[in-house]
């Protein structure tokens, strides 16, 4: 056999899986049937590794005895049907890094949360003083991370396409956050392929293992009954004051360590993120780390930017980001994480929502909706006569001003669109971005006023 490496796919995990390769003496070939981004391709020269793009030459993939293949990819790809009947073993980049990682691994994989509590976990270990590496889906690949230095931990988000490409990858604490369906276009739209997708984030894991999970998630709870669990688990819940990590009243009650958090004591807000933090902390507490210094690192912990995002208060009124807020149930969690009545931004691309989910909240928290949307027509069906006032507009300027026209002191203005945005933006990063940018312009203007 011999060692050629090829990478499908010149993107953050291919250029950092191309880098190990290369470190650890593979011959290395990238090929990526599109444009590779300037930022990957100084780093693959810099490494003297060899790529092509915009197109896959079928010769230089076909002679290796291992492909790497970007999330991305989907099985159906012609070029992986070729390699397939070639029977050349396909594996993800966390695959091929965790063979050559030498620390501990918490990986953090779910349908929701897993940015937050991947990024609230690395945070507290880090606070703590450990010698912690963040990758995965979040910031840099954990093969670029494994290449250029070692570390203790590896605090990993982790997909489940890049699950679907791991054999071994076996962490030491894994954590799932829930299970809704999503993706399913890539799992011939059969939940139970979605489901089977995630659990492999335990199917390497032993008795030494820990496999914290939210207890209240019925899909999760169904197929661990089904199955049998080998890590040692820990269930969180917001429900269950019989089980080792549960919230109630927005205190969180910690068995394992004979403590109760107060939730009012951490930067994050709302229901969801009290799962997320029971679960970063208990992955943490079994990491060795000191309650004491978990509760100083709740305080000071800064969440990645467009989810419930406190952007600036003006007069009296708060503007909250919450722009990667991209379906309904993300609204719930919005919405469930105030007690203030709220001026609620919402629309864009639809993607079939089923807006029943909020209608009680909206009656009870929502005075005024702004629809911000090429189509606004569903929400203004149904949320008409719910709030006292629907306003549309197609810009987030508009938004700002009618906003601030309309918003009474203690209220909250809350962009949490629980749609798409590519009708009016880039991506939801953009539509994050200019929602903020217009509220501290506005506020800028408010305090040239005053002085
Ligand atoms: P992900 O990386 O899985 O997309 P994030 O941490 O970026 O998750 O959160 C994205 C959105 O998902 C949040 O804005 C929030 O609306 C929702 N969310 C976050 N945590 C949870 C959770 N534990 N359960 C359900 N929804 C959540």
């Amino acid at each position: 056999m011999n060692n050629r490496v090829v990478i499908l796919g010149g993107g953050e995990s291919g250029t950092g899986a191309a880098i190990l390769a290369k470190v650890k003496g593979y011959d290395v070939f990238v090929s990526d049937q599109s444009d590779i981004k300037e930022k990957y391709r100084v780093q693959l020269e810099k490494f003297s590794i060899r790529y092509e793009e915009g197109v896959h030459t079928k010769a230089e993939i076909l002679a290796a005895s291992l492909i790497i293949k970007s999330p991305g990819i989907p099985d159906k790809a012609e070029i992986i049907k070729k390699i397939r009947s070639q029977k050349i073993q396909i594996i993800d980049e966390i695959e091929f890094a965790s063979r050559f990682a030498t620390g501990k691994i918490i990986a953090i994989t779910g349908t929701n949360g897993k940015t937050t509590t991947t990024l609230l976990t690395y945070h507290l270990l880090k606070s703590a003083g450990h010698n912690v590496a963040l990758g995965g889906n979040v910031g840099e690949s954990f093969a670029l991370k494994v290449a250029l230095e070692n570390y203790d931990w590896y605090v990993l988000e982790v997909s489940s396409f890049q699950l679907d490409g791991t054999v071994s990858f076996k962490p030491t604490i894994g954590i799932l956050t829930n299970i809704t369906p999503d993706h399913l276009d890539r799992y011939d739209y059969k939940l139970e392929n979605y489901i089977h997708s995630k659990f492999k984030l335990i199917s390497n894991m032993n008795s030494s293992d820990n496999f914290i999970f939210y207890y209240d998630d019925p899909i999760v709870r169904k197929e661990i009954a089904g199955r049998i669990v080998y890590p040692k688990t820990t269930a969180v819940s917001l429900k269950n004051d019989s089980l080792d990590v549960f919230a109630s009243n927005e205190l969180m009650h910690f068995k394992l360590a004979n403590e109760v958090l107060p939730q009012n004591e951490t930067t994050l807000k709302g229901p969801h993120n009290l799962i997320n933090t029971m679960q970063a902390v208990s992955a943490a507490l079994l990491a060795g780390v000191e309650i004491s210094s978990i509760k100083a690192a709740l305080k000071t912990f800064v969440n990645a930017p467009h989810r419930l995002e406190s952007v600036a208060i003006i007069n009296g009124v708060e503007y909250v980001n919450d722009s990667k807020a991209t379906n309904v149930d993300s609204v719930v969690y919005a919405l469930g994480s105030f007690s203030q009545r709220l001026i609620w931004i919402a629309g864009g691309i639809d993607k079939g929502n089923e807006y029943g989910l909020v209608e009680d909240q909206v009656k009870e928290k929502v005075r005024v909706l702004i629809c911000l949307g090429r189509d606004n027509q569903k929400l203004v069906k149904t949320f008409t006569g719910l709030v006292e006032e629907v306003v549309e507009t197609e810009s987030i300027n508009e938004v700002i001003e009618i906003a601030f026209q309309l918003a009474k002191p203690g209220e909250v203005v809350l962009l949490s669109p629980a749609c798409a945005s590519f009708d009016l933006f880039k991506n939801y990063e953009d539509r994050g971005d200019q929602f903020r940018q217009a509220v501290l312009n506005l506020r800028n203007r408010d305090l040239e006023k005053i002085s």
